[in-house]
């Protein structure tokens, strides 16, 4: 490779590098035209499938039990494990992601690859443990190539998240990044303007976070992200405090 070759790919490489830190502070929207948000509490909790058995379950088991051969889209077909979620089924804080990884697909546990190992030093260092809270994603299955979430794929699948949400009845959920933030919330609102704020969603607090997997990439990120966990735990206490 000349000299100019290896110029050109330098340059490349840190082009791609600064285009994935702006996706994840301002999504796509700096490059399409923003979906107005809607006002009200965000995706509803109501069922979208009201004749499946799985709807009308109390138990967070027996609704992994009754999706977890879910076909309704094509990752269905390409995944190892369905990763249905972690953690205790009464948890006041439950921690959202976006899909698994290959890690995650491999194991059929969500957050146990890199990403997963920051995540738990998040949750330690705020002195809660990895078992006591809850942790799940947005999709159940893999996006191939670790590509982002489909809008189609998050609607086809975000009711099992709004059912796990409707029986563990967290106190608090931790959005991890802006694809589950404003998926929840149904916001075309960027990660910068969705942070630093308690939002409500369905009698929980909702906060949003950086995601994991761009604080690996970005480690200039860790700060605002302690920040954000700060508020979390402020308001966490405060709560324990009054219970
Ligand atoms: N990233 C996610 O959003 N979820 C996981 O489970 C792993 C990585």
């Amino acid at each position: 490779m000349t000299d100019r070759q290896e110029d050109v790919r330098a340059l490349l490489n840190n082009l791609e590098r600064y285009l994935m830190q702006e996706k994840d502070l301002f999504g796509n929207t700096i490059f399409s035209e923003g979906r107005t948000p809607k006002k009200g509490n965000g995706a509803p909790l109501s069922p979208q499938y009201p004749e499946e058995p799985w709807v009308h379950v109390q138990m967070i088991d027996e609704l992994n039990k009754d999706i977890a051969g879910c076909l309704k889209c094509p990752l269905g077909q390409t995944r190892t494990n369905f990763v249905f979620g972690v953690g205790n089924p009464k948890a006041d804080v439950m921690f959202i992601g976006e899909a698994p990884g290959a890690d995650e697909d491999a194991q059929g546990e969500p957050f146990v690859g890199r990403a997963g190992q920051l995540l738990n030093k998040i949750i330690e260092a705020v002195q809660m443990k990895r078992e006591e809270v809850y942790i799940c994603n947005i999709l159940k299955c893999r996006p191939p190539n670790n590509r982002d979430p489909l809008p189609t794929e998050m609607g086809t699948c975000s009711p099992y998240l709004l059912k796990q949400i409707e029986l563990i009845k967290p106190k608090f959920i931790i959005c991890l990044g802006r694809i589950s933030a404003q998926w929840l919330m149904q916001t075309n609102d960027t990660l910068t303007a969705l942070r630093g704020k308690a939002h409500e969603f369905h009698g929980a607090r909702l906060i949003v976070t950086y995601h994991p997997a761009a604080l690996l990439r970005n480690p200039n990120w860790k700060r605002p992200a302690w920040d954000d966990m700060k508020m979390f735990k402020k308001l966490y206490d405060e709560m324990k405090g009054k219970a």
